[in-house]
């Protein structure tokens, strides 16, 4: 399944960034996707709750945000974002094809918290 491909590589990013924070545990991950991205990211949210629902990170929650698809004009060098299939520049009227973004899929941003008394959802798994 396509979707658990990706959920499982969002875990070992966010796992390769907590290296970076040991005293804290993830609560949010935010994904910027690409409006082209062919995935269903309600299979993804899923996919990814049923990989952390028996870890410490049981908490942590996926935000997924969508980029839409953008064109870059070598005529021009103007950037723009396309609509209904229409390549043509809003600028120059030439036909962009370079397209610069709109599959892309990245962690945005991570948002941790630090373990301490009172810490709700972490290291409470049975
Ligand atoms: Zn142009």
């Amino acid at each position: 399944m396509h979707e658990m491909g990706i959920a499982s590589s969002v875990l070992e990013a966010v796992k390769t960034e907590m290296q970076r924070y040991p005293e804290s545990y993830p609560c949010k991950v935010g994904l910027r996707i690409g409006e082209m991205s062919a995935f269903d990211p309600d299979a993804l949210r899923f996919c990814f709750e049923a990989m952390i629902r028996d870890t410490d990170w049981a908490a942590l929650e996926l935000a997924i945000e969508f980029c839409p698809r953008r064109h870059h004009c070598h005529a021009c060098d103007h950037e723009f974002i396309v609509r209904d299939y229409d390549f043509r520049c809003p600028q120059c009227a030439n036909f962009a094809i370079n397209c610069v973004s709109g599959d892309q899929l990245e962690l945005a941003y991570l948002e941790v918290e630090e373990y301490g008394p009172g810490t709700v959802g972490a290291k409470s798994t049975q």
